[in-house]
């Protein structure tokens, strides 16, 4: 099979591909289970017309990749995005297996999108486009089958009508068949700030192995959505560090002294940025990312630390909550400097773990108080932080590449075990 170069890639699915093929090479992975990991195994392309508003039809495309399924059913979520294709689709669900196989959970990769502009959408023509989806994709996903969740501009509300439709379908409640749903309809406790609090646990360790002493460690935040509000937050209120700077589109903010957290917050949603925040000076979001920190967060989006800026990377541990912030040029810059990097598919896998959860509890019936799934998914996140340190000691290799030997090894032994290699 052909060996690719990250770096002439533009693709994602290609760069997926490409990163497999380097953990494959150290893994020395069977060559067939190597083919049968670099493609999808099923994806499905679906047209859904909808009734608009003004009486027209719309046509619009919709995909459902189920990438592999050897270690359990598909996870994955549903994006609505005029950019949506089907490389980066596929891509995704290849990092979805991933990111499942990392932290251990008994679930596949999957991924789904539609073609379409959300914004442009009345909440009447987003319910329709969301019932249609699942009426063409309904045949292929449920609890033991595959499992979406929301992902870019999708909602809990989207969620609810898609678990909905897919009911009605089947003839009887089907919380399970997706995540991320409102609590009043079986979401799970403790989803809000899953991700950061994942990434959170993995910077403790990642400290501890480092020896840092987080209670007089500085953090910067690039980014100031859902995953860089908590990591916020957490990181001060879980880790006791100093939040130094924080970042939004409209730019960034620093204080020597720190910034509080729950201000800042308060102040993004009265003013819609943190930018003028009392007792701050602005910060560019070029400059916050080479602060001399001890912690820096990418929590906005891909490819913000390149082989420009990666020598210019002072901090010591970077906790990658966004997909993708570093390319593959960076990452051996940093790596020679001793920037200690937690991978993304690592840093962010707190979000899908307590899906895992919201499913367990769907599918049980049962459902759990906060600190449960708080106290589940520190020993998970845990335990997957330190089997991916493990490997990347024994081989020598970056925590991204571990973190990839980890996972194909693991789905790869799945498939040698069922048979299909
Ligand atoms: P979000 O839309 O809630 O927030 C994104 C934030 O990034 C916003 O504050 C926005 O202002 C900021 N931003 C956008 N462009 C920027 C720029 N050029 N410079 C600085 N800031 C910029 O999104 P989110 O859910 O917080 O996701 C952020 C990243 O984390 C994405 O890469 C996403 O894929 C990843 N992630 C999120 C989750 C989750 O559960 N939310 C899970 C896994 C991965």
């Amino acid at each position: 099979m052909t060996m690719q170069s990250t770096a002439v890639l533009a693709n994602p699915f290609e760069i997926a591909q490409a990163q497999l093929d380097t953990a494959a090479a150290k893994l020395g992975l069977d060559p067939a289970v190597h083919a049968v990991l670099r493609e999808p195994l099923r994806e499905l392309h679906v047209s859904l017309p909808v009734k608009m508003d003004d009486g027209s039809v719309k046509v619009f495309k919709g995909f459902r990749v189920q990438y592999n399924d050897a270690r359990g059913p598909n996870k994955g979520g549903i994006r609505f995005h005029p950019d949506e294709t089907i490389e980066t689709v596929k891509a995704l669900a290849a990092w979805m297996t991933w990111k499942t196989a990392v932290v251990d959970i008994p679930l596949g990769g999957g991924k789904g999108g539609v073609i379409c502009n959300p914004k442009e959408m009345s909440d009447g023509e987003l319910e329709r486009l969301s019932r249609a989806y699942i009426q063409q994709v309904g045949r292929i996903i449920g609890p033991d089958k595959d499992v979406p969740a929301p992902d870019v501009y999708t909602t809990p509300q989207i969620m609810a009508w898609m678990m909905d439709e897919f009911s009605k379908i089947t003839g009887y409640n089907s919380p399970g068949v997706i995540t991320g749903k409102p609590l009043s309809i079986g979401g799970s406790e403790g989803r809000g700030d899953a991700t950061a609090r994942g990434g959170a646990y993995c910077t403790r360790e990642a400290a501890k192995h480092l020896n840092i002493d987080l209670t007089k460690a500085t953090v910067a935040i690039q980014g100031f959505g859902n995953a860089g509000q908590f990591a916020a937050t957490l990181f001060a209120s879980l880790l006791g560090s100093k939040i130094v700077a924080v970042s939004d589109t409209k730019g960034g903010i620093y204080s020597e002294n720190g910034i509080d957290p729950e201000a800042i917050v308060k102040h993004k949603l009265s003013t819609g940025s943190v930018v003028g925040f009392p007792g701050t000076r602005p910060i560019s979001n070029v400059d916050i990312l080479e602060l001399a920190v001890d912690v820096l967060v990418p929590a906005a989006l891909e490819n913000v630390i390149t082989e420009d800026n990666a020598a210019n990377i002072k901090a010591k541990i970077v906790c990658e909550l966004a997909n993708g912030p570093t390319t593959p040029e960076a990452d051996a810059i940093l790596y020679k400097n001793d920037v200690f990097v937690i991978p993304d598919f690592l840093a962010n896998a707190g979000g899908v773990t307590v899906s895992y959860y919201e499913w367990v509890q769907n599918v049980t019936n049962f459902y759990w108080e906060e600190d449960d799934v708080y106290a589940k998914l520190d020993k998970k996140m845990t335990k997957a932080f330190n089997d991916v340190l493990v490997m990347s000691l024994d081989y020598k290799v970056d925590m991204r590449i571990a973190a990839y030997m980890v996972s194909v090894q693991r789905v790869a032994e799945a498939m040698k075990l069922r048979g299909w290699v």
